[in-house]
């Protein structure tokens, strides 16, 4: 054989990837939802997900897929949740990642951004009110804070929400919101222009003045929709003011929570891409042999194992520091910004290895290339994440 055609069909059977032999340290509640979700990825996802991609098309059947694996809401604990201890919920993101980044941002974003914003910052009436629907995703949730005037600095946001009786009127622009278009339940972060502060709401679509535009042209995860949102006098319940987002930083703890995520949906990429390199250059063959015989072949695929392996040993003990309370957001930031980083790595040469292949959807790796550059961008740039960190080892802050 001198070239593959059916990538992935050993994937995950052939794999070396686990060098330092993480997997023996998971429970069986962790084994099991890993097991469950790389089924689901090998058996589903991949079969059709590049036509979905190539398509910019919403993959519904794969969406409604989730609540039915029981891997929607998180580390949620009860409202139909599904409570995971903080390996078992990196390890779920980690194995959508390497199937899809679209259908994993779509539950980041549903559950990782909006349900969780719902249960750190709602009051116990709005997590019943809401969360339970969300959980089986009769609701779609969506989390709207970057704005087309503030990204990284969103803590500057313009959007406003002004008080108008029991009601709250908000005015302003949101850009990059996931789901935005199709999400019932929009959590927007907006400045009361009375106190100065950021609070939250949720805005229950479709609602007047409420007015979603997919953005085109998008090159990474383009089997999910970002939308270009303007709030035109939307007016909102003060039953639907999340009470406990008092300031910024109360949005800032929900992110920080998906920060640490971020890292394990890079390692699925790099997962992805590292698995499709091997396989290709044992079965290429090019001046009479396979790649792999190749010692700078070699010596390529090595380096990208002892990457992936630094990868999983951040999200391991990342994910072990969270099961004590002790992953700060600096050393989510920090993970995020090395497994990113050494993502795209990974990924560049796992392209170049598969040579004109490796730009083609149907060997799967040019997908997550392009992919890794929004998980790279998005819940924080990996500047910001430097800075972050930088501010942590100097005592400086280079960004505020
Ligand atoms: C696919 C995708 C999905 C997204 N989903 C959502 C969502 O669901 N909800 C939501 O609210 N937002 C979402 N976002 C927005 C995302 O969080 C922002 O894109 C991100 O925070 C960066 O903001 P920006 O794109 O405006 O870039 P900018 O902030 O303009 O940054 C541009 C460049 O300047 C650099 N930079 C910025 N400040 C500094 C500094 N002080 N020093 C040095 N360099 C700096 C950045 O690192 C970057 O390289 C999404 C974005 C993408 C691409």
């Amino acid at each position: 054989m001198t070239a593959p055609t059916t990538p992935y069909t050993e994937l995950g059977e052939a794999l070396g990837t686990d060098f330092f032999s993480v997997r023996d340290q998971f429970t069986d509640e962790q084994w099991q939802r890993f097991a469950d979700t790389r089924t689901f990825v090998d058996a589903e996802v991949l079969p059709g997900i590049n036509d979905y991609w190539e398509r910019a098309e919403l993959p519904w059947h794969l969406f409604r897929r989730l609540p039915e694996l029981g891997i929607v809401g998180e580390d949620i604990q009860g409202y139909g949740a599904a409570g995971m201890s903080p390996l078992a919920l990196g390890l779920v993101h980690m194995e959508l990642h390497r199937g899809d980044g679209s259908l994993g941002t779509f539950l980041g974003v549903h559950a990782g951004l909006a349900m969780k914003a719902i249960a750190m910052c709602g009051s116990e009436e709005q997590r019943q009110r809401w969360l339970p629907s969300m959980s089986t995703m009769d609701k779609l949730g969506a989390f709207a804070l970057t704005e087309p005037m503030h990204g990284s600095d969103s803590v500057a946001l313009e959007t406003t929400a002004t008080r108008d009786g029991d009601h709250w009127v908000l005015r302003g622009s949101k850009r990059w919101i996931g789901n935005g278009s199709v999400a019932d339940l929009v959590v927007v972060w907006a400045r009361d222009t009375d106190s100065g502060e950021v609070l939250g709401f949720v805005v229950e679509t479709p609602a007047e003045g409420y007015e979603a535009t997919v953005i085109p042209g998008k090159v990474s995860l383009r089997a999910l929709w970002q939308a270009d949102i303007e709030l035109d006098g939307v007016r909102v319940p003060e039953e639907n003011r999340l009470t406990e987002a008092r300031t910024f930083a109360d949005c800032a703890a929900v992110l920080a929570t998906t920060r640490g995520t971020c890292a394990w949906m890079a390692l699925g990429h790099a997962t992805a891409g590292y698995d499709a390199a091997l396989r290709y250059a044992l079965e290429r063959e090019q001046f009479g042999k396979p790649l792999a015989s190749f010692q700078i072949v070699q010596q390529r695929l090595v380096a990208m194992l002892a990457d992936l392996t630094g990868m999983q040993l951040y999200c391991m003990q990342s994910a072990r520091l969270a099961e004590v309370g002790k992953l700060s957001p600096t050393v989510a930031g920090l993970a995020k910004m090395h497994n990113t980083r050494t993502a795209r790595k990974i990924l560049s040469e796992a392209r170049d290895l598969l040579g004109g292949n490796g730009i083609l959807l149907e060997h799967h790796v040019v997908r997550h290339w392009a992919d890794i550059e929004a998980i790279h961008t998005f819940e924080g740039t990996e500047t910001i994440q430097t800075l972050i960190v930088g501010r942590d080892v100097t005592g400086i802050s280079a960004f505020t």
